[in-house]
């Protein structure tokens, strides 16, 4: 059934977002990643909820270092990707691209998204119109390629950019503000990218988070997904350039940044 799961966000670490997932006809929550154990387990207990599941996007510490202590609270199962089965610990389930993640009658779509890392998953849950993606994107930016090549990193970007423009996308970290800054030294003349980034430091200002986003701001304002925009590419002086080698040196700016 569409719209009856709960997420709860909340900020963890020094800027990751900590998410849990309820759905309340099973009773199930899950974690997604596990940057801090202790802040989940307060989280839950909050919204009087038990974590028996916990869903990894991939294997940095910010995502998975909470794994062991969850389980050992909580008895829940991990789910995370199978390529990294030998670098999360905990690991009850290996899932790869296609596979269904339930909770309760919730169901979650894993699509594999290599470049942060060579393991990366999101999880995608279509009825809930709601995609969570970890390090792969993120309000106005994209993961650092830290073990992929950029032609994995934008293979892996092109599916997100299959989503419905509807979907809300709920990225790990916020980076927003200085995306913006970044964004817009690509992308100066971009209307819609103007306002969002006065919007994003308004909402800064006044304490409030900038995630989740939805595929239809990030198609219209993140670089990372717009190699094929005229500006970009005069920006850049790579006019007949493949998108590919325009995402790279979006990239590679941002890296230098
Ligand atoms: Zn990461
Ligand atoms: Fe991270």
């Amino acid at each position: 059934m569409a719209g009856e799961l709960q997420i709860k966000m909340f900020p963890c670490l020094s800027d990751n977002y900590g998410f849990l997932i309820h759905d309340p006809k099973s009773g199930e929550t899950a974690a997604i990643d596990t940057p801090d154990a202790a802040e989940y387990l307060r989280q839950a207990d909050a919204a009087g909820w038990t974590i028996t599941q916990i869903w990894n996007t991939h294997h940095h510490a910010d995502h998975a270092g909470g794994n062991l202590a969850i389980k050992r609270a909580t008895g829940c199962t991990v789910t995370a990707p199978r390529a990294d089965a030998h670098r999360i610990a905990g690991i009850d389930r290996g899932v790869a691209e296609g596979d269904e993640v339930e909770l309760g009658g919730v169901k979650a779509v894993v699509r594999e998204t290599p470049g942060h890392t060579t393991g990366h998953i999101v999880y995608w849950l279509p009825l809930e119109n709601t995609a969570f993606v970890g390090d792969t994107l993120f309000a106005l930016g994209c993961g650092r390629l830290f073990e992929g090549t950029p032609a994995q990193m934008w293979a892996s970007l092109s599916k997100l950019l299959e989503l419905p423009d509807d979907t809300t996308v709920y990225c790990a970290h916020e980076y927003t503000q200085a995306n913006a800054r970044f964004a817009l030294t690509v992308d100066p003349d971009n209307p819609d990218l103007r306002a969002r980034a006065d919007a994003i430091d308004a909402a800064r200002a006044k304490g409030e988070p900038t995630v989740p986003t939805t595929m239809a701001l990030e198609r219209a304002t993140n670089p990372f997904l717009r190699p094929g925009a005229a500006g970009i590419r005069e920006t850049l002086d790579l006019r007949d350039a493949e998108d590919v080698a325009v995402f790279a040196e979006v990239r590679r700016r941002k890296d230098a940044f």
